[in-house]
């Protein structure tokens, strides 16, 4: 069944083909010749595996959901300075029941939200030279009024002004010169902008939201560094941070302060603010969800040789991406990053990875895993400042849901026991306190930091307040209502069995995961169906929560 008429289809079943080669560019911006030539995307995920499901899923969801549950499907995305231009669009494609159905199309990579990107194109659909005319113009008047380079030769002249000279126009986000003073004489501005901020420019600026959600969660100091302290003690001496500025920026004054610091650090992330502070040889603007660098080729150097390591430094990627975003899109950006890294030393990486430090929320273990198996995850709860869940409280902490997930050998990551962390023997691992060691699993089988309970016969730990409900066959809240029968499937839309057990999923998943067999306990797969709709609702709620923390505030 095609799709109907030209209209754009409803978020209600959309699945991620991956950027694609030769992929037009969102008219936020025509990237210009470069963003053209670089518009070669990511190999496809799998359409059938359970991954693409769950996304399929999660817009299932959220297409048909109320506003607030919307929240989680927003990318953040630049709404300052005005939109930039984006890079090359993704491919997706609607699906109903589990079917390819219709036309591809290219949609905005980073926007979600259609009122920030409007861009929209059929996969075979042939533009008029006057619609490829207006989205040029509309680009054109889309870039940022100043380059990176205009930005460092700005700042250049700014750290030469006295101290009663230096002004930062907090509407414009920007550091002002004293010519420029009268511009902005009706903008709220800081004055006296000292050294120390300048080093600190996440302090400086404000964290980005746009209309729906925060996007931008910046470390709480414990947490970065922790981060910092166990990349010197792993023996890391170069960090390419990718959507990571707090980290970058401590790695960045450390270096700057300290004469015996030999940490370097590149910061890739789609925030342009930042090369008001940074160099080209510190600060790409890069757009994670499709690997396009806005630099051009010369971006793409700077971080080809930043990933090349030297006189035997070696090189981790540390990324925090929005929790909002398409794991497959981020995982092909970062296989893309790793590849790059390979290439710098044909001999000497042979079948290694590139160390990844992969910062997001413990829910998408599963998915994570799907695109890297050689991943695990560690139980260390990472915290922010700006964000009222996933903070360290006063009295007793709110449980952030937020770990870092690596291909690091686990027993290498040591947790700070003063926070409670111990190491586990029999996992080579270290866990947190009240993550209990599971004899039936033979494997510390908490997730979310509390102490779970084995349940026989789901055969596995399952969250300390589920129970195991005989109608839905699996363990789940007291408080649910069990799934009807008389629904058809999800996937392939037949009557009889549900979603999780849906015999289309488990051939296709058999098929993109032979390997599948190989991993280890620990890396079993949370249970489809229900319960991931369990961990869905889980991240709409705590959105939610911070929405309404917000408001009361
Ligand atoms: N905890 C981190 C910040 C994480 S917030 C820290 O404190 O350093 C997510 C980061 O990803 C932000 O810096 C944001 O600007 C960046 N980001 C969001 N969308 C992006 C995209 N499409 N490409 C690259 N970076 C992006
Ligand atoms: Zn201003
Ligand atoms: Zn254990
Ligand atoms: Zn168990
Ligand atoms: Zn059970």
């Amino acid at each position: 069944m095609a799709a109907a008429g030209p209209e754009r289809p409803r978020p209600a079943a959309l699945t991620l083909l991956g950027p694609a080669p030769g992929a037009p560019s969102c008219p936020h911006g025509e990237p210009g010749s470069e963003g053209k030539s670089r518009a070669s995307l990511c190999s496809a995920p799998c359409l059938g595996c359970s991954a693409a499901a769950f996304t399929k899923a999660l817009l299932w969801k959220l297409g048909t959901c109320s506003g607030a549950v919307k929240d989680l499907q927003v990318f953040p995305v630049l709404s300052y300075p005005p939109h930039l231009s984006l890079g090359p669009a993704l491919l997706f494609v609607k699906t109903s029941q589990g079917k390819e159905e219709g036309r591809r199309f290219y949609a905005c990579s980073a926007c979600r939200d259609r009122k920030d990107c409007n861009f929209f194109q059929w996969e075979d659909e042939k533009v008029s030279e006057t619609r490829l005319a207006a989205r040029e113009e509309y680009n054109r008047n889309h870039q940022p009024s100043l380059t990176h380079r205009q930005n460092v030769d700005r700042y250049k002249n700014f750290v030469l002004l006295p101290l009663s000279k230096r002004r930062f126009c907090q509407e414009c986000q920007q550091l002002l010169l004293p010519a420029e003073w009268e511009e902005h004489s009706d903008h709220q501005f800081l004055c006296d902008i000292t050294t120390a901020q300048l080093k600190s420019p996440s302090q400086l600026l404000y964290p980005l939201e746009n209309k729906k959600t925060n996007a931008q969660y910046l470390f709480a100091d414990r947490s970065c560094h922790f981060l910092l302290n166990l990349l010197i003690d792993l023996g890391f001496r170069r960090v390419l941070c990718v959507g990571t500025p707090r980290l970058h920026e401590m790695i960045h004054s450390k270096a700057s302060e300290e004469e015996e610091f030999s940490v370097r650090s590149l910061l890739l992330d789609i925030d342009f603010r930042y090369s008001q502070f940074y160099t080209e040889d510190e600060f790409c603007h890069y757009n994670m969800f499709n690997h396009h660098f806005f630099g051009g080729e010369a971006a793409h150097e700077t971080c080809r040789k930043f990933l090349h390591e030297e006189n035997g430094e070696r090189v981790i990627m540390v990324t925090d991406p929005p929790f909002g975003g398409l794991v497959e899109a981020l995982a092909s950006s970062f296989k893309k990053l790793m590849a790059v890294w390979k290439e710098t030393e044909k001999e000497g990486h042979d079948n290694k990875e590139m160390p990844m430090f992969w910062i997001f929320p413990y829910f998408f273990e599963s998915r994570i895993l799907d695109f890297f198996p050689s991943f695990s995850m560690m139980d260390y709860q990472v915290d922010y400042d700006n964000h009222a869940l996933y903070k360290h409280g006063k009295t007793g902490r709110r449980q952030s849901p937020v770990r870092i997930f690596t291909n690091l050998t686990p027993s290498m990551i040591v947790l700070p026991e003063e926070e409670g962390y111990r190491f586990c023997t029999v996992c080579q691992r270290y866990v947190s306190s009240g993550n209990q060691h599971c004899e039936i699993c033979n494997s510390c089988t908490s997730k979310d930091g509390r102490r779970w309970k084995h349940c026989v016969l789901c055969k596995k730990c399952v969250k300390p307040s589920w129970f195991h409900c005989n109608n839905c066959n699996c363990c789940t809240l007291q408080k649910h209502s069990c799934e009807k029968s008389d629904v058809g499937c999800f996937v392939c839309g037949k009557a009889g069995h549900k979603r999780s057990a849906c015999p289309s999923l488990s051939h296709t998943r058999a098929a993109c995961q032979p390997d599948k067999k190989k991993r280890p306990k620990t890396r079993k797969r949370v249970k489809t169906g229900i319960c991931k709709r369990l961990a869905m609702k889980h991240a709409i709620f705590s959105k939610r929560k911070v929405k309404n923390k917000k408001k009361k505030s």
